[in-house]
């Protein structure tokens, strides 16, 4: 269904043009362009879509797209330099060098939570990197997924960038093809199809995948910020957010005191925008009933107000959950936030390796080795000591998940590795021949064993 335009985009490719730097640089520009030109509808469809304001929609869909453009026009040409590497005692003579160098045509899979910035954010990656890229939005949010189409279309030849809308069974009839390099973002569940489908062609992949993200409040934290950056951390977008604090892990003895701080800041925070009617959506009917069946897995200290009709649910906290609870057999992904308590660290230790390696993980600590014990003792993607979420919002660390919250990483320098091939190129000398290569006497071991 898609050979054609994947070898159309294969041949461009091979025309060589995507490889110049000037060519990457222009796309990148004229991508910038589009997006502002394009800003007003961006923004009209987001708010359909997900009933984001301007202001959340520029902060975290428009902004971090326009920040990894700007990131990477002022590095590319750096990036994109061969790095040279030192080379042994038995390669005297030559030179070692590795070479970036692009896939070919990527399939970027997006998903529907940040809908924009997820599909043009690695976008970004796969041009910087000179490779052709067809992007599949989600089909939840399509109106954000047509007004991608209508500026990729509008920007870049069909055999350059192609946008290719559709629910499942597009994304299925992409994942037949031989694509160079696959990035796919979205679920665990869905994660396995991607590889599976990539393992028939042995195309190279990274998953951007979610999972449960603990906040881990320690007995010493600050706990006012604490509360207001983890409120603010799992409410943004309704908890639709995949570094979103899944659950909190606060120590007993400042439990009560946390729980009245994060009710405080969850209020202060988000009544205003339900008052107004611009809170987020959950993205569709059947989620929001997935969430509201959570409701019952414990008590509701605040929120629990579902409307159907404008699929809303009001940031929720429960506490006294089972920790066997259906809630906590899954991503949330939705504005509930449950509570647990510990008494000790080895517990903390326990309770989050007691579930698969979660995408982030946030500890909230005033002391070095409480911060070094979690950070260093539980696997995890990537996450903050002292604060949420703000870990991906940087270009200068590289974001992604491991083991089950994903494989790969991107964001600045680390999407344009992430879409290229590491070459590596050995350059040897024509002037010097030494004979000792040749032979495998006491010599040649001798300078090996050193
Ligand atoms: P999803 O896996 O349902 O869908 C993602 C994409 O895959 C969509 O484009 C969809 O059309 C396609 N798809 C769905 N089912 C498919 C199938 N059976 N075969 C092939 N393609 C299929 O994910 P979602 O619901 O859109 O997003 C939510 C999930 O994404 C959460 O788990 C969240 O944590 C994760 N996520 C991860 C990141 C990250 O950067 N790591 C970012 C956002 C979301």
């Amino acid at each position: 269904m898609f050979t054609s335009l994947r070898e159309k985009q294969k041949h461009f490719f091979y025309t060589g043009q995507t490889k110049e730097y000037a060519f990457r640089k222009k796309q990148l520009e004229r991508l910038k362009e589009a997006i502002q030109t394009n800003e007003a509808e961006l923004l009209e469809a987001l708010k359909l879509d997900l009933n984001k304001t301007n202001e959340e929609a520029f902060l975290t869909e428009l902004g971090p797209t326009y920040q990894e453009i700007n990131h990477t026009l002022k590095h590319l040409k750096e990036w994109m330099e061969p790095e040279k590497v030192k080379t042994p005692a038995s390669h005297v003579g030559s030179v070692g060098k590795i070479h970036y160098e692009p896939y070919g045509v990527a399939l970027i899979i997006a998903p529907w939570n940040y809908p924009l910035q997820l599909a043009l954010s690695p976008l970004v990656g796969a041009i910087s990197a000179g490779n052709c890229a067809i992007v599949k939005p989600s089909e939840l949010t399509p109106h954000t997924s047509k007004a991608i189409a209508k500026l990729l279309d509008q920007t870049f030849d069909e055999a350059f960038v192609k946008t290719v809308e559709g629910a499942v069974d597009v994304s299925q009839a992409l994942l037949k093809e031989p694509f160079d390099y696959i990035f796919f973002t979205g679920s665990v569940g869905v994660g396995k199809i991607v590889m599976e489908a990539a393992s028939k062609n042995l195309t190279p992949i990274t998953l951007e995948l979610g999972g449960k993200s603990p906040a881990i409040v320690h007995e010493d934290a600050k706990l006012d910020l604490a509360a207001k950056r983890i409120a603010w951390g799992k409410f943004l977008n309704a908890g639709q957010t995949c570094v979103a604090p899944d659950y909190v892990l606060v120590h007993e003895r400042v439990y009560p005191a946390f729980l009245k701080k994060v009710k405080k800041h969850t209020k202060a925070l988000f009544d205003k925008a339900l008052l107004k009617g611009t809170y987020p959506q959950v993205v569709s009917g059947r989620h929001l009933e997935r969430l509201a069946g959570f409701l019952s897995d414990g008590q509701v200290e605040l929120g629990g107000q579902y409307n159907k009709e404008s699929r809303t649910l009001t940031p929720t906290i429960l506490t006294e959950v089972n920790w066997e609870a259906s809630i906590m057999q899954e991503e949330i992904f939705g504005p509930i936030l449950p509570i647990f308590t510990y008494q000790s660290l080895d517990e903390v230790l326990d309770k989050v390796r007691d579930k698969a390696n979660p995408l982030a993980l946030y500890v909230f600590t005033e002391n070095k080795k409480v911060e070094a014990l979690i950070t260093e003792n539980l696997s995890f993607g990537g996450g903050c000591i002292n604060d949420t979420v703000m870990h991906l919002a940087t270009p200068y660390l590289p974001f992604g998940g491991v083991g089950e919250s994903g494989t790969g990483a991107y964001h600045g320098v680390e999407s344009f590795r992430t879409f290229s091939h590491r070459k590596s190129i050995l350059k040897q000398s024509t002037k010097v021949d030494l004979p000792l290569r040749y032979k495998q006497g006491k010599l040649t071991m001798k300078v090996l064993r050193k």
